[in-house]
This record gives C-alpha cells, sequence and structure tokens, in this order.
C-alpha cells in the first residue's frame, strides 16, 4: 500500500503551496498532491479575469487582515509569518515578478495567470512531488497514526500527515463533520445586488468614483465606501462587493432581501449638498438645473435623478423652491434601495463559512481535534474581499500548513496545541 509522510487532497492554490512548501522544507519526504478533476489549479486559471490578482500590495498584518470579514483576527499571526511580502519574495525567487496597480492589486508582470500555474506546476516536479489526476478522494479515516484515504474505484493510500485543501467542495466538509469538526454553514460572498429601481433604468454603465453604501437588516447595519457601478440588473462595484462580503451571513439569512441606503457624494453631508443646491439657486438662477450638475456622478445620472425626483427639464434653479431641493439632497446623500436578489460578480467568488475556526490552531492550521490533519483555504471559514486577499489566505495557510507537516513527520515538532 502506498504511504506519504504528507498527503494533499485538492490541487487547488492553497494544496500545491502547501505541497511545495513541505517538499522543500525537508527534502527527502514523499509528498502527494490528489486532484478530483482532470486539471489542476482551475481557480488560479480564471482568476482576476484571467490575469490573477496573486495578492495585495499590504505589508502590514494589522491593516491586512481589515480586508477579511471572516478570519482576520485568526490570521494577523500567520501574516506576520507568511503575509503578501513574503508571497512576492517566494515567487520572485522563482522567476516570477510581480507588479501593483492603483488599486494595490498585484498581478503577474506577464498578466496572465498560466504564469503563476507554470511556476507551481515546475515547483511541484522540481521537488518530485507525486500529482494524481482523476483522485478523487471518498473517505478519510484515522486509524491510530495514520490516515486512510480511499479514492474512488477503492484503491486505499496510507499518509503519516494529511491536507484538506478541497475549497469550497463539500466533500472536505463532510469529511471534517466526520472526524468531529464543526462546521459553520456555508454561503455564498462577494456577489452584486440585484435592484429594480426606475432611477436605475437607462444608467447602466454609470459609475461614481465613491459612494457610501449602507445596508440595514434586522440583524444589523454594515456600511461601506468605495466606486460604485450600475448595472442592467443593479449595483455593482467594490462598495457592493464589500458589503456583499461582510453582510454575506445576514444576507443569506433574509434569502437576499434587504434596506440598501446610497450617498451618491460618499461622505458629504445632506445639508452640505442643501447648502451646495441652495448656492446654485442663488448663483445660477437663470440656468436650467439639469444644466449645472454639482455632483459627482456623470450628467446622465444628475439628469435621471431630477426626473425621478419630479422636476420638469427645462426648470430652473430661480423656480426650484426650498423644500424640493431639501428633499433633492436627501435622495442624493441617502437614496434608499430595495435588494431584490443576488447577482453574478465573474472576477470573483468566494464561500463564506466552512471548518470552524475555533478548531483550528492557525500557528500551523493543523486541526485541534485530530494530529496530523491540516486545513488551509476556502475549507476553513475564512474569506476575503475581493483583491487578492483570498489567494494570499491560501499562500499564508498552504505554506505554515506544509512547513510545520514536514517538520511533524521529521520529529522536530510533535503535537499540535488545544
Ligand atoms: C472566478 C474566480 C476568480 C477568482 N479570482 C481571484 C483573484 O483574482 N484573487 C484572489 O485572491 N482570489 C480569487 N478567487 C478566489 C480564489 O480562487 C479562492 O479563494 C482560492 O482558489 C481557494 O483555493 P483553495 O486551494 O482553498 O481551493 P480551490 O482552488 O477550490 O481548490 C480545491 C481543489 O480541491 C479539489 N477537490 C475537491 N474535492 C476533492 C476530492 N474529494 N478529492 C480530490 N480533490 C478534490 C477541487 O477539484 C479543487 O481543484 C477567485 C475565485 C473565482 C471563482
Amino acid at each position: 500500500m502506498k504511504k506519504y509522510d504528507f498527503l494533499v487532497i485538492g490541487g487547488g492554490a492553497a494544496g500545491f503551496f502547501a505541497a511545495i512548501n513541505c517538499a522543500e522544507h525537508r527534502p527527502g519526504l514523499s509528498v502527494g498532491i490528489f486532484e478530483a478533476t482532470p486539471r489542476v489549479l482551475s481557480k488560479v486559471k480564471i482568476s482576476g479575469g484571467g490575469r490573477c490578482n496573486v495578492t495585495h500590495n499590504c505589508f502590514d498584518p494589522r491593516a491586512l487582515v481589515r480586508h477579511y470579514p471572516r478570519g482576520g483576527k485568526e490570521l494577523l499571526g500567520p501574516f506576520h509569518k507568511f503575509g503578501p511580502e513574503q508571497t512576492i519574495a517566494w515567487f520572485a525567487a522563482r522567476g516570477v515578478a510581480l507588479k501593483v496597480e492603483a488599486d494595490n492589486r498585484m498581478f503577474p508582470t506577464t498578466d496572465s495567470s498560466q504564469t503563476i500555474i507554470d511556476c507551481l506546476q515546475g515547483a511541484v516536479q522540481k521537488n518530485g512531488i507525486e500529482l494524481r489526476l482523476k483522485a478523487l478522494v471518498e473517505t478519510v479515516e484515522k486509524i491510530g497514526d495514520i490516515f486512510q484515504v480511499t479514492l474512488k474505484g477503492g484503491e486505499v493510500i496510507e499518509a503519516k500527515t494529511l491536507m484538506l485543501a478541497t475549497g469550497s467542495a463539500t466533500f472536505g466538509w463532510s469529511v471534517v463533520r466526520k472526524l468531529g469538526h464543526k462546521l459553520i454553514e456555508p454561503n455564498p460572498s462577494l456577489f452584486t445586488f440585484e435592484i429594480d429601481h426606475p432611477l436605475l433604468k437607462g444608467l447602466p454603465g454609470v459609475s461614481f468614483p465613491s459612494v457610501t453604501a449602507e445596508l440595514q437588516s434586522t440583524d444589523g447595519n454594515f456600511v461601506q465606501e468605495g466606486p460604485l457601478l450600475i448595472t442592467h440588473w443593479g449595483l455593482s462595484g467594490p462598495a457592493v462587493l464589500r458589503l456583499s462580503a461582510f453582510g454575506a451571513r445576514v444576507l443569506a439569512a433574509t434569502d437576499y432581501k434587504a434596506d440598501l441606503y446610497v450617498n451618491f457624494e460618499g461622505r458629504i453631508k445632506g445639508d452640505e449638498v442643501f447648502a451646495v443646491l441652495m448656492n446654485n439657486k442663488n448663483q445660477e438662477a437663470k440656468k436650467k438645473i439639469s444644466t449645472v450638475n454639482p455632483l459627482q456622478g456623470p450628467r446622465r445620472f444628475w439628469e435621471a435623478l431630477l426626473e425621478f425626483s419630479g422636476f420638469a427639464p427645462d426648470k430652473l434653479w430661480a423656480d426650484a423652491n426650498k423644500k424640493e431641493l431639501f428633499k433633492l439632497s436627501e435622495l442624493i446623500t441617502h437614496f434608499p434601495f430595495r435588494i431584490q436578489g443576488k447577482g453574478a460578480f465573474k472576477e470573483e467568488f468566494v464561500t463564506a463559512g466552512g471548518v470552524a475556526r475555533s478548531e483550528i490552531d492557525f500557528r500551523s492550521f493543523q486541526s485541534k481535534l485530530i494530529p496530523g490533519l491540516f486545513m488551509a483555504g476556502e475549507v476553513i471559514d475564512v474569506d476575503g474581499i475581493t483583491g487578492g486577499f483570498n489567494f494570499q489566505n491560501a499562500w499564508t495557510g498552504g505554506f505554515l500548513a506544509g512547513t510545520a507537516a514536514a517538520e511533524m513527520v521529521s520529529g522536530a515538532r510533535a503535537e499540535p496545541s488545544t
């Protein structure tokens, strides 16, 4: 029967990183990766629109953890050991240079996710790691000190240490549950908001550099700032994606129905906008309201807002009364929408939920319940917002798990802490 020192289930970012770092940390160990499908690293391939947003240009762990709606606290220690700085150096040492974009997302300079795949696959080969494709693991048991893994077809393999890097596949969660771990209900994160509202009709493609958006629900309120985009189905853009991540659980609980308030002028308050409108009434009295756009958004949006608010297209500033302008300033800074559903964000999505964080020792990403069982990536109840944070979680967990497993099997360190 084949027996590995370290066997990784799942050929994604976390699994590859764990296997490579285990093999590099203690050369000579027998390390394997079993992947259910005919292809590895398929999410890396499609990530970041085919460019792979590898990490984020943020070297302060305390700032970095704020981008994780779930797991930020637990990732603080791990990021001190292996964060974006170490990720950049790791890839650079293997010939892959990363570049920073204006919004601090980091991509390979080639702008191709294949560069990352080639790098990881090259490291697997170089380190003699056995990669098996179409190897669907069906059951995992721990008998004494040894893990027994059964593949579809009945083949049984043994491993001294085991890594579950099965991402958001239900398999990994059912395995850990059977092994006694608690599972936090999985829900999608990083999605757009479906909103059917007359104001948005005819405005798809219109964007705002910085709005404030507040999600209100009976289970809690969430506020995020950032760019906003009007789509054919509702609202998208960084402010909405961040809200969808921080509010993922609350939104799932309400079946994606909630109230959303948008301040189209960002942090500028209603009374300040009202003052600007009153000033226009005095200074621009003879001009049409529609031709003097006081907002950061485009004129198309201003005109649509005026129409929605009942202003005639050729009404002059002089003819607008104080009450109307006050109502308009309220709408600009506190526009009420009703979220009716969850839309797709094709560039990136992730699952909130997974193996309970309280049962994982984040120094090594080892189970507190089952010594020798490691987990990293999306299988754990950790997720980040869009911007390279989800891969960083996979690299960090993969690195710490792989090196800890290497030490464990070579006898340098023994048990996980509880
Ligand atoms: C479209 C898209 C774009 C994205 N873009 C980005 C981005 O640019 N930046 C970023 O940071 N994040 C991005 N993400 C998120 C990121 O891809 C994930 O967080 C990350 O891939 C998780 O890695 P993982 O190794 O935990 O899981 P996965 O990459 O999902 O890998 C899990 C692997 O396990 C295998 N597996 C499952 N069950 C079994 C089994 N029983 N036996 C054997 N193998 C099994 C699966 O087939 C899979 O290959 C994106 C996600 C999507 C969907």
